[in-house]
């Protein structure tokens, strides 16, 4: 038998690239896009005709290419971006794989003009299907203009497959968006037909966004942000009150570039459980900065989806960062005193420029203990707008308005033990809720979420900042536990330990407690312990995989106290004031609301 093996001519080897790189219209100003942004432009402009059917013509100022450059960059696997195989873990431009122009050539007329900054004249080069027609030089302004003509007008087969002109322009919109967003800085321009589709200033991330989505964004958007060595997140997520009946706008980029990645999509949604509806979807445009030698860009030929090499880490970041960010901005709106009909500016004297109210407030404080408030104040932390929020939940509106003419500030000592009766008038509901009478409704506060709140973020802080926690001696007990809980303990003593407990295993599934926080009532330390691992144990299946957190969790589930206990009102005002000092007073460490405003609209509605 004769050979039959033969190298594929390199036109054909072309269109078989094509066919993955370039499926439809869209992909074409994609990778023409991404093209663009890489030579360091400053204003690209997008011309489609008959959803880029016709022609898909990018024009930029970046940087130009020189005559051999022009030409070579119609070669398979010319590419000016990485040199050598460690090169693709240092990846900073959108193209990297020099295969774009190439197959976009095998399958269109393509018309190039570029010219170098400088350079008295350009370069034009024609290809039509891969075939040079022409190469001369030619009078063009600084950068490089592309037109891609009839595209797949030599595979009949796949042009007939391309939707309507309605749907491919959907699709290169959708991929002019993934650009643009990410490069607020460029000025963007897309022409359809002749009709101005987008015209983009230079301008901020948050405008861009706005730009993009329509003016309606404007008060939809939190930014969330959030370092941690390897990755820095930054970004927008909207409010959960527009969160969206179908899939819309769910952005992902990494160092700019566009991805999918349903895993972390998951931790957002995880993020936003319970706050929106069910089959509900929050919108978000979210970016990851990291070290390119952290991901693997190459695993799809699109490249819209990538691997980290840490992607539990990754998860547990993006949820803290938007959970951070729900309990920041989001469920306050409620308390938004100004826009309480009750508290209208118009009370306030004429020229009277109401000043933000400030409130310090002490997060180490424990009301359970009788310590000296004024010795702690040198650590009294400002915080925002919560704490803003609930001094004035604190009083009755006369007095807010006259605390806010007197211009003074109030400090956490205004909440303190001693002075019980002041302000805050709360009362108990059936064992489970703390009810308070405030200016912008009745705030119903969950206790037993509100003290698993408090107590994490205290751990927390104890576990950051390795701080001597106060343990109370106990009069050993010995207590046995079962297998699994026995071995869970063994992992966690050292932990247990930095939080205030001194645990010793004296064997088999028998240990010794000689310690505990100062919350644990000495009769409740084996069902706290028992609790503690349980949670421990569900955290790990619920993927909470950072240990030092979801023991924090832990902790706080197993020592909160729980629905139907009795609270005094000096100790639902302590609780309360301790939640409103928190971080994410909102939500509780699990992540579920802590509490909720009844506003007198809402009881004014029922009762009509
Ligand atoms: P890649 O972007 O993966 O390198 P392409 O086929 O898209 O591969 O482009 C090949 C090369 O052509 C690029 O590496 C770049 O040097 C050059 N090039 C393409 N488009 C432009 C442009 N708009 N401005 C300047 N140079 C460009
Ligand atoms: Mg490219």
């Amino acid at each position: 038998m004769s050979d039959v093996i033969r190298l594929l001519p390199d036109s054909v080897a072309n269109q078989i690239a094509a066919g993955e790189v370039v499926q439809r219209p869209a992909s074409a100003v994609k990778e023409l896009l991404e093209n663009a942004v890489d030579a360091g432009s400053t204003e690209i402009q997008l011309v489609v005709k008959d959803a880029g059917k016709t022609l898909i013509q990018i024009i930029d100022n970046g940087k130009g290419m020189s005559e051999t450059d022009a030409r070579l960059s119609f070669e398979r696997h010319a590419t000016s971006k990485i040199r050598e195989t460690q090169d693709l873990f240092s990846i900073r431009t959108m193209g990297f794989r020099g295969e774009a122009l190439a197959s976009i050539a095998s399958v269109a007329q393509v018309e190039l003009r570029t010219k170098q900054e400088g350079e008295e004249l350009g370069t034009e080069i024609r290809i039509e299907g891969s075939d040079v027609k022409s190469q001369k030089p030619c009078q063009c302004s600084k950068g490089t203009s592309v037109a891609v003509k009839n595209l797949f007008f030599n595979v009949p087969a796949r042009r007939q497959f391309l939707k309507s002109d309605n749907v491919e322009l959907k699709h290169i919109t959708e991929e002019f968006f993934r650009i643009a967003l990410v490069h607020p800085n460029i000025k963007f321009s897309f022409y359809h037909n002749e009709k101005c589709l987008h015209n983009l200033e230079s301008e901020s991330f948050k405008e861009r966004i706005i730009a993009l989505f329509g003016d309606v964004y404007k008060k939809r958007l939190v930014p969330i942000e959030q370092s941690v060595s390897h990755v820095k997140i930054f970004g927008f997520i909207c409010k959960p009150e527009f969160a969206m009946k179908t899939k819309g706008e769910q952005y992902f980029f990494v160092n700019n570039r566009f991805i999918r990645h349903p895993y972390l999509n998951h931790a957002v949604s995880q993020a936003f459980d319970e706050l929106i509806a069910e089959k509900s979807y929050p919108s978000y445009v979210i970016c990851f900065e990291m070290d390119p030698k952290n991901i693997d860009i190459n695993i799809h030929p699109t490249k819209t989806e990538i691997k980290f090499l840490d992607e539990k880490l990754m998860y547990g970041v993006l949820l803290a960062a938007v959970k951070k960010s729900i309990g920041a901005y989001n469920l306050a709106p409620s308390l938004d005193f100004l826009t309480n009909p009750k508290y209208q500016p118009d009370i306030l004297p004429q020229n009277y420029t109401p000043k933000t109210p400030t409130i310090r407030v002490n997060p180490s404080y424990n009301p359970f203990e009788k310590t000296n408030f004024s010795e702690n104040r040198k650590q009294q932390l400002n915080q925002q707008a919560y704490l803003e929020s609930f001094e004035l939940l604190q009083k009755p509106i006369e007095s807010c308005i006259q605390k806010e003419i007197e211009h003074t500030t109030i400090s956490g000592e205004d909440f303190a033990v001693e002075d019980d009766n002041a302000y805050l008038d709360s009362f108990q509901f059936s064992k489970k809720y703390i009810v308070v009478d405030t200016c912008s409704g009745l705030l119903i506060v969950c206790q037993q979420r509100a003290h698993e709140r408090v107590l994490f973020e205290k751990f927390q802080k104890q576990i950051a900042n390795r701080q001597t926690v106060s343990q109370q001696k106990l009069f050993p007990q010995s207590l046995d536990f079962s297998a699994t809980n026995a071995e869970i303990l063994n992992e966690i003593l050292p932990n247990l330990k930095d939080l205030g407990w001194d645990i010793e295993n004296l064997g088999h599934h028998s240990f010794s407690v000689n310690a505990a926080p100062t919350e644990v009532k000495e009769s409740e330390v084996q069902s706290v312990l028992e609790s503690i691992l349980e949670n421990f144990k569900s955290g790990i299946m619920l993927n909470r995989n950072d240990k030092q957190t979801n023991l924090a969790v832990s902790m706080a589930s197993g020592m909160a106290l729980k629905s139907g206990v009795t609270l005094e009102k000096t100790e639902q005002k302590q609780l309360l004031t301790q939640l409103f000092s928190c971080q994410v007073p909102q939500l509780s460490p699990k992540g579920k609301p802590v509490f909720t405003l009844l506003s007198e609209d809402e009881i004014h509605t029922r009762l009509n």
